[in-house]
């Protein structure tokens, strides 16, 4: 089959978050199944140029209607590990992707309606014919609604979409005026609540209705999300839609790629270890500690990687940290805050806690010490307010790093408790478990992690080696969506 993946992001030369790792790995692994697979990407000036090999003109003239002239773009074609990846560049005064960011920008609504319309319109001039287009999250949800209402009458009426929804909360809600610079026009259809108009803004369109309306197959990132999204307010006002179409809806678990994020072939560490000589993993903490002046003690030490937002469950990350002071445990954070309030809060933190040997807060993004960080904390904390995945705990595993995880989305999907579970074996067990919202429930998996390294060691090993065994890779998410385009393909729109 033949397949291009349509996104925003794509780990690791554009990477904010999950959404980076999961373009790259499902494209990796649908290759290594024997199917071809092609990137489009935005041309960003920030992204990280040293991760592409052979840039090269693929092509120079792509002129993209816009309003009521053209954009003229150039596309770009390099190998990005392996994988065959499009970059388009804007040559226009609105510098869509020459921000210094890939997002946080007041029109960032028109960059990816603009990115969405020039992907197409790459598509239809090449003469791609693939057989599905994959898209993902707002940022590329008008991709289907273009490609039913304008490009399927002009050469493009076999491309069939697969959309996955990555976080329910950034949905693209613009207004008129994608409608006119997209050439999809006629307000008063667009403006109607079973096209795309918003479910609560009538004023307002939103993008990602548009891609679950026009979508071929709609999913997201994990079974029970998926649950959530139908049953509670996680959808963030797309309930009715959802349950509208949701015969197409269905939830596949993200994996994580093996090749990147593996302790025995992992390059940003200093020792590399497997099941077999996981004793190893103690060279890390060590390393680990060197780095950040940390004390070299026999405390357990428990980790934090992940943006710094209400999503994430900041204020029981701050409580965790504290909590692990009083446990006499280490804390280590490794986190970038969006909101300047948050960012403050932890900066403060930062500056209160300089002097303590047992912790260290390390604001802002650093791909290579997030790996040394997995292989040497015994124990990652994730206390998500949702996650509709969650990776970090999935590469926590990998490591032989044991997750203290919120019930919540993905994270039930992957992590279960070493204690309560009752769905798995006890050699299945993986993990700790908590549900409520409060410091309590939070103390509590962490107390019980932090007594069974304290009090039972031997225990503890087995149980982080228990994690590293569980087979989290793309693999079997890869089939399932193998599954779900050979169904889509054979559909009539
Ligand atoms: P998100 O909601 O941000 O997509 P995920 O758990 O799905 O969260 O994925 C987070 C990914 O981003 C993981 O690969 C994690 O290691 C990485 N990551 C998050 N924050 C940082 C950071 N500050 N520095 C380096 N990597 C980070």
């Amino acid at each position: 089959m033949y397949i291009v993946q349509i996104a925003s992001e794509c780990a690791p030369v554009i990477k904010a978050g999950g959404l980076g790792d999961v373009v790259y790995g499902l494209s990796r692994e649908l290759e290594n199944q024997g199917h071809c697979v092609e990137l489009i990407l935005p041309m960003y000036d920030c992204m990280r140029y040293d991760h592409i090999w052979g840039i090269h003109d693929a092509y120079k003239d792509l002129w993209v209607p816009w309003y009521d002239g053209q954009i003229h773009c150039s596309v770009y074609c390099g190998w990005v590990h392996g994988r065959v990846c499009f970059f388009i560049e804007a040559h226009s005064e609105d510098n869509f992707f020459h921000r210094g960011c890939y997002y946080g920008c007041d029109d960032d609504n028109m960059r990816f309606a603009f990115f969405s319309k020039a992907a197409l319109q790459f598509l239809q001039q090449s003469n791609k014919c693939p057989d599905v287009i994959h898209c993902h999250d707002w940022q590329t949800g008008l991709i289907p609604v273009m490609l039913y209402e304008m490009y399927k009458y002009h050469g493009m009426e076999y491309q069939r979409i697969c959309y996955t929804i990555h976080n329910f909360k950034h949905q693209g809600i613009c207004g008129n005026e994608v409608l006119k610079a997209t050439g999809l026009n006629r307000p008063e259809y667009y403006f109607q609540y079973d096209k795309v108009r918003d479910n609560f803004n009538g004023f307002a369109l939103n993008m990602m209705k548009g891609g679950i309306v026009y979508s071929n197959a709609v999913t997201t990132v994990s079974p029970h999300h998926a649950w959530e999204a139908l049953h509670t307010e996680i959808n963030c006002g797309l309930g009715h839609t959802l349950d509208i179409h949701q015969g197409k809806f269905q939830g596949v678990l993200n994996g994580i790629d093996f090749e990147f994020w593996s302790p025995d072939v992992d390059k940003y560490i200093p020792n590399n270890y497997t099941t077999e000589d996981f004793e190893q993993k103690a060279y890390n903490k060590k390393a680990l500690r060197e780095r950040l002046n940390l004390d070299d003690s026999n405390k357990p030490l428990i980790a934090y990687i992940g943006r710094l937002d209400a999503q994430k469950g900041v204020h029981l990350v701050h409580h965790a940290i504290y909590h692990a002071l009083e446990r006499q445990a280490q804390f280590v954070l490794l986190g970038a805050a969006t909101e300047p309030s948050i960012h403050s809060w932890f900066a403060h933190e930062k500056k209160f806690l300089a002097d303590d040997p047992d912790v260290h807060i390390e604001l802002g993004f650093n791909e290579e010490l997030s790996h040394l960080i997995y292989a040497a904390a015994d124990m990652i904390v994730v206390p998500s307010n949702y996650e509709p995945c969650g990776l970090t705990q999935m590469i926590g595993l990998k490591y032989g790093t044991v997750p203290i995880v919120r019930g919540v989305g993905g994270l039930v999907n992957t992590v279960f408790d070493w204690d309560y579970d009752t769905m798995h074996t006890p050699e299945e067990r993986n993990g700790f478990v908590f549900f409520e919202t409060d410091n309590y429930a939070l103390e509590s998996a962490m107390g019980r992690a932090i007594d069974l390294y304290n009090l039972s060691p031997e225990l503890f090993c087995n149980l982080a080696i228990q994690g590293m065994k569980c087979d989290n890779s793309w693999k079997y998410p890869a089939e399932d969506y193998v599954e779900i385009y050979e169904t889509i393909r054979h559909k009539h729109n």
